[in-house]
């Protein structure tokens, strides 16, 4: 007699396809990297969940600066509604030039319960949005899975968009495997002694370099359906002057070592925001020969989804 096999559909977004138990684990595991903080690559070794502060000053609940429907990013994430943005506050990179420093390096920013911020989330898909941005999402991954657990019960079911600077290490980045749909990783400088310099982020470029192969071995490249990102790697690249970032050696790792395929926005926006005028590389905009030069580039390196 022929056995009947039960074929499970799997659902989408991923994390709607993860057992209580499995995401409960999870969130246990997360939270353990609080103890001796080893959640980012700084493993600054503070005992976060009792108020001891790191690199990124950050404790135990969830601390925002602001959420909306955001229409400023890539079309494939914007679509009609907007991309459910979550801006967190604090940061693991310190980069003289950022342009949310308020937020990142200020800290302006406030606390919120795990419920709430799982409201929040309930809030944005509600107005429509297509996806959940979590913008520097890195030192809250704890936070954002325990406030995600609930919002699933709440019923949320839009995909979580992992918007990060790339300083992420391999342990933390294991557990979002499975819940997060779309990796959205910059990829900021290829020399490490400039990284040093205006970002305080040491070993970046190998760090960045292994963060970006685990997003892409989860997700994959890019899949965009009625316009819409559903799932994959988009990687950004912000052109810095002087070829301070260090373009060539990007490329070429993510042509080489990703995909020729990789959905790559490269930015033409810097602009020398907070201390950046205090460096002189640094303090003048991009020329139009500079962001050309690195388009024609990232051509030559055979990467096919440019997005500028
Ligand atoms: S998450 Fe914050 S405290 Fe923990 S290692 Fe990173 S910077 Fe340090």
């Amino acid at each position: 007699m022929g056995a009947f096999v039960i074929m499970k559909m799997k659902m989408y977004p991923s994390y709607l396809n993860l057992s209580k138990k499995e995401f409960k684990k999870r969130i246990e595991k997360s939270f353990k990297l609080l103890e001796n903080c080893r959640l980012c690559p700084r493993e600054c070794g503070v005992e976060r969940l009792r108020g001891e502060l790191g690199f990124c000053g950050l404790k135990e609940l969830p601390m925002i600066s602001a959420y909306h429907p955001h229409f400023g990013e890539e079309k494939v994430l914007v679509g009609q509604f907007g991309s459910g943005t979550i801006f967190f506050t604090s940061c693991n990179l310190s980069c003289v030039f950022c342009q949310n420093y308020e937020i990142s390096q200020l800290r302006i920013g406030k606390e919120v319960s795990f419920e709430e911020l799982a409201k929040i989330m309930i809030e944005l898909q509600e107005k429509g949005c297509h996806n959940i941005n979590l913008v520097t999402p890195t030192p809250q991954v704890p936070q954002i899975l325990k406030s995600l657990f609930l919002a699933r019960e709440m019923g949320l079911k839009i995909p979580l968009v992992y918007n990060t600077n790339s300083y992420d290490s391999l342990e933390t980045l294991k557990l979002l495997d499975g819940i997060i749909d779309i990796y959205m990783p910059d990829a900021k400088y290829s020399d490490n002694e400039i990284a040093k310099k205006y970002s305080k982020a040491p070993h970046y470029f190998e760090i960045m370099k292994k963060a970006i192969k685990e997003m892409y071995r989860q997700v994959g490249d890019l899949k965009i359906q009625k316009g819409i990102a559903i799932r994959g790697l988009l990687v950004r690249h912000l052109v810095l002057p002087n070829n301070l970032a260090g373009s060539p050696k990007i490329f070429e790792f993510l042509s080489r070592e990703i995909s020729e395929n990789t959905f790559l926005n490269i930015m033409n926006q810097y602009h020398p925001y907070y201390k950046a005028s205090e460096y002189p590389g640094l303090a003048r905009k991009i020329s139009k020969e500079e962001f050309e030069g690195a388009v024609v580039l990232a051509k030559n390196f055979n990467l096919k989804r440019l997005y500028f």
